[in-house]
């Protein structure tokens, strides 16, 4: 494992109200950071290049450029007091470039390991977690070795830039070495072959913690996922005390061995046997996070915050079973018509100003006593039906 750049002492200062949180990127997640932010009393300026995005119409100020633009990264560390990003794929020269004049407390480091799923393993591994078995791959050549030495069915994915299942092919036969995504997924020549995990279930852990070491843990969320998407999450997730409590766990020795500052989405895969893998890590709040505003004694955002700025952390009390289920651009219209009838649920609309399939448009939190009635009430609305 690579050791963490010295964190300038600048990261040390407690970020107080009134100061500024600056964030790249502008979507769903940044909006949420940025709502949290406001109600604690910070400024918040957000960098996106499109106007009017999510986060934008809740902060303080938007720069619009693109996320990799320096002028613009120079200005928003310029009138920022921290730094923070809502995904992976920041540019980290340019983050590097301004780490001495403004707090980056999660560092470059952390997204170095997290944007490759090739690094990622490997500090998993030496992390002393166990992974799913994987194999570099850079060309045909090397796929057939790989597939060889780990079997079908196998997953090949590109090691940076993939997302929601784009950029990845699951393998079961010679048969599909032909499919033309193996030839889009090689021509990055950075490739890993993963070996494929048996689970039952998926599960994911947000966990949080600042310089001084301390950690929050929110409880487990068990993910379905329709077409590599995620669907719903329900927490507690259904696996037993024991199997959750390591998982958390596993969450809190990922945090240290990476000296996290900020939150993590953990993603997991848990076997019917109750063995944990780790499938992946996210260095910012997660989708699976969402249940925590309505069910948790502190939200996932708000515990992001925190941290970033070096205020002390909570013990995280989930205060509700709950179901969450996102909202896709197939489904705003119909969940619009539920409005009227749901009058327990909370809708969460992103404000996006397109539309379009398979989108994240927004999500939906139920808080319930009875998590099997509430998945049966989500799809008696039919809103749900068509899984593509
Ligand atoms: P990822 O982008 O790595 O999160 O993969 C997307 C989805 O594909 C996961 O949520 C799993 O459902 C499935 N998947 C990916 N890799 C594996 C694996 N090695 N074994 C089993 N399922 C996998």
């Amino acid at each position: 494992m690579q050791p963490q750049k010295a964190v300038p002492t600048l990261t040390r200062k407690m970020i107080m109200p009134g100061q500024t949180i600056g964030i790249i990127g502008g979507g769903q997640l940044g909006q949420m950071m940025a709502l949290s932010a406001k109600y604690a009393g910070f400024r918040v300026v957000v960098l996106d290049p499109t106007p009017h995005c999510p986060a934008g119409q809740v902060a303080d100020q938007q720069i619009v450029a693109p996320y990799a633009d320096t002028t613009a990264i120079e200005q928003l560390a310029s009138i920022s007091d921290v730094l923070t990003y809502e995904f992976e794929n920041v540019d980290l020269a340019a983050l590097d470039d301004v780490a001495d004049r403004v707090a980056i407390p999660q560092g470059t480091e952390l997204l170095r390991i997290t944007k490759n799923r090739l690094r990622e393993k490997t500090f998993l591994r030496q992390a002393g977690m166990k992974t799913a078995p994987f194999v570099a791959v850079h060309d045909r050549d090397g796929l057939l070795a790989a597939v060889d030495q780990l079997g079908y069915p196998c997953v090949l994915k590109t090691c940076e830039g993939g997302y929601d299942g784009h950029g990845q092919l699951v393998l079961h036969s010679l048969a599909d070495l032909d499919d033309p995504v193996v030839d889009e997924i090689l021509a990055t020549k950075d490739d890993i072959l993963e070996g494929w995990v048996d689970c039952q279930l998926e599960c994911s852990v947000m966990v949080a913690r600042n310089a001084s070491g301390e950690t929050s843990v929110f409880p487990v969320s068990e993910n379905i996922h329709w077409n590599e998407i995620l669907h719903e999450s329900i927490v507690p997730a259904r696996i037993s005390n024991q199997t959750a409590q390591r998982a958390q766990q596993m969450a809190e020795k990922i945090a240290h061995a990476l000296q996290l500052r900020g939150i993590l989405g953990v993603e997991m895969f848990v076997t019917a046997t109750g063995e944990i893998y780790i499938n992946e890590l996210a260095p910012r709040p997660h989708n699976s996070g969402h249940y925590s505003i309505e069910a948790c004694n502190f939200s996932q955002f708000a515990i992001h915050d925190r941290a970033i700025c070096n205020w002390p952390l909570p013990k995280i009390k989930l205060l509700h079973q709950v179901v969450m289920v996102n909202v896709l651009g197939q489904h705003v219209e119909d969940t619009r018509r539920l409005v009227a009838t749901k009058p327990n649920w909370h809708f969460h609309d992103y404000g996006k100003a397109e539309v379009r399939h398979n989108r994240k448009m927004g999500h939906i939190t139920i808080l319930t006593g009875d998590v099997e009635e509430t998945l049966k009430e989500i799809d008696d609305t039919h809103v749900w039906r068509d899984k593509h």
